[in-house]
Order: structure tokens, then sequence, then C-alpha cells
């Protein structure tokens, strides 16, 4: 039988710098079955690389492409023996100032991608050379060669048999000869040319390496010891949970719980492996299991919020078509390559909002001039910017008696412009003004969690 294996991911901050990065290789290192690793690039490098990608003048590339060097010489001289790695990371620092050059002069998705696909490359790189400075069998594995992609650069869409196949052929096998290192976020198209993911893509990366090669557990290690009953920076006492299942996480990850990438939970639920979500700078105290099943799960779960939402009221301008409206309506969002998130519908009007989550890494609007054109010559279209959409997440919402009292009754103070409920058993939805949505949060933990 063959060893177990954990795909181990960490985000930014635990390979932020040279102590994060020591740290996170602490956690790999404490388990033996943690034989692949999947890295973010190091905190606020994929940022400064995003707005590098947009050509901004001179004095600001300049800026911005010091900061990122200065963020990986800072690793580097902390090495035992810098200059095994500094050539190698100083000529990824050269592509980068090309790239940006390039960018100034003319940009594009694919450009962004490339440029972009530098954070992930230069940290693992370092978190290789770390380990085996300490000692360890390590080796860097370049995803590009199997995550496999189509062309949509900035937010590509993973080809999940050939990662398959090429995975099984080219990673599996290092398995047993070494601690693998490796990128989250990135790819490429069958051209070879670098694509990503998404912003937050890394998740994602680690969860469909798991499928490919049977891992029995993902580990995602964060800044924060696990899922909370809401964001404890808006609740203080928020609780962690500590164990929640697949539905309840991938509704979180959808409605803005920015712990989990929201197409993480897809391979992992396909494939029924557990995913695990802890602190690397904080690994003894423990974190939050997601899996199949979780015992007596609650009415009521946690509360996700997602800011900057924009709502659209579309009304019919002519009431005898009315009956063909929303048909109308969806293909024209389906041309805009747009997908609907919360909607309400009457006779001859309809409101909704578009969805947003895994914004791309090009940072486009989805709110085109070319769609409100299309959509004002078929209906009167009202737009209503910075509303808040809160999540409520929990189990058999739509069955159990007083949901309805319990939840809006605490909220009498403020305007709910939009209730979505029932069409799922684990959520209910709703908009309010962006200036209430952290009261709004704050009044239903304390009414409903405590
Ligand atoms: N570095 C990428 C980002 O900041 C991917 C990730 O962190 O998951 O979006
Ligand atoms: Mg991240």
């Amino acid at each position: 039988m063959s060893q177990a294996l954990t795909v181990a991911k960490f985000g930014g901050t635990s390979v932020a710098d040279f102590d994060a990065m020591n740290r996170s290789a602490d956690v790999v290192l404490s388990d033996s079955s943690s034989r692949l690793v999947v890295l973010s690039a190091a905190a606020g490098v994929t940022n400064l690389l995003v707005s590098l990608a947009k050509g901004p003048e001179q004095a600001q590339r300049v800026f911005m492409l010091d900061e990122v060097r200065r963020i990986h010489h800072a690793i580097i001289e902390r090495l035992a023996q810098p200059q095994i790695i500094c050539d190698e990371i100083d000529r990824m620092l050269e592509n980068i100032t090309m790239l940006s050059e390039a960018a100034a002069l003319a940009t594009s998705n694919a450009l962004t991608d490339e440029l972009v696909s530098h954070g992930e490359l230069m940290s693992s790189l370092l978190f290789v050379e770390i380990l085996r400075q300490r000692g360890v069998n390590a080796q860097w594995f370049d995803i590009r060669k199997i995550m496999r992609t189509d062309d949509h650069f900035g937010r590509a869409e993973p080809d999940t048999l050939t990662l398959a196949e090429l995975a099984g052929t080219q990673l599996k096998p290092r398995l047993d000869e070494a601690l693998m290192v490796t990128q989250g976020f990135i790819g490429s198209e069958v051209k070879g040319r670098t694509t990503t993911l998404g912003r937050g893509g890394s998740d994602y990366t680690a969860a469909l390496l798991g499928e490919a090669l049977y891992a029995s557990r993902i580990d995602i290690w964060t800044d924060v010891p696990g899922i909370y009953t809401t964001d404890p920076r808006i609740v203080p006492g928020a609780k962690r949970i500590d164990e929640i299942t697949f539905e309840e996480a991938a509704e979180m990850a959808t409605f803005g719980a920015k712990v989990l990438h929201p197409a993480t939970l897809l391979p992992a639920v396909r494939n029924g492996i557990p995913v695990f979500v802890g602190s690397s700078k904080a690994p003894q105290a423990g974190g939050t299991r997601v899996c199949l099943e979780s015992a007596n799960p609650p009415l009521f779960r946690a509360l996700a919020l997602r800011r900057k939402q924009t709502l659209l009221t579309l009304h019919s301008l002519n009431m005898l078509h009315a009956r063909g409206f929303l048909a109308e309506v969806f293909s024209i969002l389906a041309r805009h390559n747009i997908s609907v998130d919360l909607i309400t519908t009457s006779e001859v009007s309809v409101a909704l909002t578009l969805d947003t989550t895994g914004s791309t890494s090009t940072e486009d609007n989805l709110l085109t001039q070319s769609l409100l054109t299309e959509l004002s010559s078929l209906c009167r279209v009202e737009v209503e910017e910075n509303l808040a959409l809160v999540a409520l997440i929990g189990n058999n919402l739509s069955q159990a008696r007083g949901v309805g009292k319990e939840v809006f009754g605490v909220l009498e103070p403020f305007n709910l412009r939009l209730i979505c409920y029932g069409a799922s058993s684990y959520n209910l939805c709703f908009l309010v003004p962006g200036d209430d949505a952290e009261q709004v949060i704050q009044t239903l933990h304390n009414n409903l969690f405590d």
C-alpha cells in the first residue's frame, strides 16, 4: 500500500519572510505525510505584481520593483548560504523588470499572468532553499508542467483530466524520493503560456493536486487558526468551528468568508478528501476540519459578509413582453460571461446581483458599459452600489420553523434591500446598505450565536 499523502498549502502570510517560512517548514516537517507543499507568493507580492502589470508610470514602477526586490532579498540575506539561490532570484527579478517595462507600453491579460506568476515561482524557490539548508531533501517542481488550463488568462479553468494524467506520471513518482515544493495559483495553457487561476487560487491548486494524487488530506495553512462563526475582526467573540461539513464550508467560502477560495472545496468534495484549516503561526492552536459529515450540525452555523455588491434592478419596458423577459435578461448576461448571484423577481421586473466570487487577477469590472447598453435596450436599468451581502449559513434552514422571526426580528432597525431564502437549505441571504453591514453582523451574532 502506498504511503498516506497530505498536500500542505501555505498562504502569503505563511511565507511572508524568513521567519514565517521557517515556521511553515516546521509545520511540514512535523507531519511525515506532508510530502507535497503548495505555496502562495510572499504576502503583498501578488498585489505589487498585479499593479506592475497595469503599466504604471516610471517612478511608481521603480518603487514597486524595489519593494518586490526588498521582500525577496530580505529572505535571501538570512540564509546561511545566500549565494546558492541569489542568482536565480535575481534572474526572476530581471524578468519582472522586463515584463513590467513591456506592460507600460502595452499590457494584456497574458502578459499579466506571466508577470504575476513570478511571485509563486520565487517564494517556492526560496522555501526549497530554506528546507535544504536545514538538511531536508526538498525539490522544486514547476507546477506549469502539469497544471494544464484553458487560456482564459486571469481566471483560467484547469483541465482536471490532463492534470490527473500528468500528475500521475511527472509528480507522483517524485513524491517518494523527496519533499516536493510547488506553486499554487499558476498553470499553463496548451501552448505553454502561463495562466493563473484567479486571486486566492492557491487553495484551489492544493485541492486539485489532492484530487489528482489521491491525497488523504489537504491542509490549508493560513494566518487564522481555522474557520470562525464570523470574521473575528468584526465580532471579537466569534468562535472557532472545530468541525464543519463541505456544504456549509462551501457556502461560507462562496459568500465571502475569506479563509478558503470558493472553488477549493469542489475537488475535495468530489473525492471526499478532508480539508484542515489552521494557522502556521500557531499550529498548536488546532483548526477546523472540513469533512463529509459533522456530528449534530446546528441550525445556525456562521455569518459571512461580502462587501461592495452592486444591485441591478431591471424593469421591463413593455408589460406585454414580460413573458420572455427573464429569458432575454439571462441570455444577455450569459453572452457577457456573467453569472447571477442573488435574484428576486416580480411580474415585470427583476433585481439581481452579479456573482463576483473568485475575482480575476486582472481585476476587470463585471458591470461593463457594453453590458449596460445592451440591457438598456431591453429594459430600464437601475444600478445601486455599495450594498453588502450578509449570508447566514446553517442547516435545514428552509425546513425549520421560526427562522424568519428569529433572524429578521432582531434586524428591525435596518433596511433590508433584498432577501433570498428557500432555494438552499444551507443559507439565507440578504442585502443591506454597506455602512450598516458590520452592525448587522454584530447584531445577528449576538442574538443567534452567543
Ligand atoms: N498569490 C495569489 C494571490 O494573492 C494566489 C494566492 O495567494 O492564493 O491571489
Ligand atoms: Mg492568499
